[in-house]
């Protein structure tokens, strides 16, 4: 554990204001179903379907661009864990990862978090946009500022 008055916000493993670090130290209830050395896995309080859960790392980070490569790395395997398990355990038919980074990308707790959401036949969950045809010289703009 890093010394918090030491080191800014960012650097320090926990964040006293974060319900997630709160929820990762057990100061705070969550219905756990994984945990490792780096990860914990809790039941989401508002489930988009059955057996919707987080997956967060044990250390702070706000977000995709601050996680350390580590830390993201087991977090994303405790996410694969998981995604079998809601398979084999809950009949899902297929899952959906969901990380969110940054307000406008709705994310709304800022410790990163992967969303597992089993997914089932003829759920009522939607894709948020439309799939269309895009215009081929803005995606090659895109493209070439992206390379
Ligand atoms: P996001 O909007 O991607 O930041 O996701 C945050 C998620 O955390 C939402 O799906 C909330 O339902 C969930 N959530 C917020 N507080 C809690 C909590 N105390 N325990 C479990 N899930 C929570
Ligand atoms: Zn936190």
């Amino acid at each position: 554990m890093v010394s918090q008055g030491k080191l800014p916000r960012a650097m320090a493993d926990t964040d006293p204001d974060c319900i997630f670090c709160k929820i990762a130290a057990g100061e705070l209830p969550g219905a756990v179903v994984d945990e490792d050395d780096h990860t914990i896995a809790f039941m989401d309080i508002s489930p988009a379907t059955r057996g919707h859960a987080l997956v967060i790392p044990r250390r702070h980070s706000r977000n995709l661009l601050e996680i350390e490569p580590e830390d993201l790395t087991a977090t994303m395997l405790a996410a694969q864990r998981l995604a079998a398990r809601v398979t084999e355990r809950l009949g899902a038919d297929g899952v959906s990862l969901l990380n969110s980074c940054g307000r406008v990308a709705w994310q709304t707790v800022f410790h990163f978090h992967i969303h597992v959401i089993p997914r089932y036949d003829g759920d009522p969950l939607r894709l948020p946009w439309e799939p269309a045809p895009g215009d081929p010289d803005e995606i090659a703009a895109a493209a070439a500022a992206l390379r």
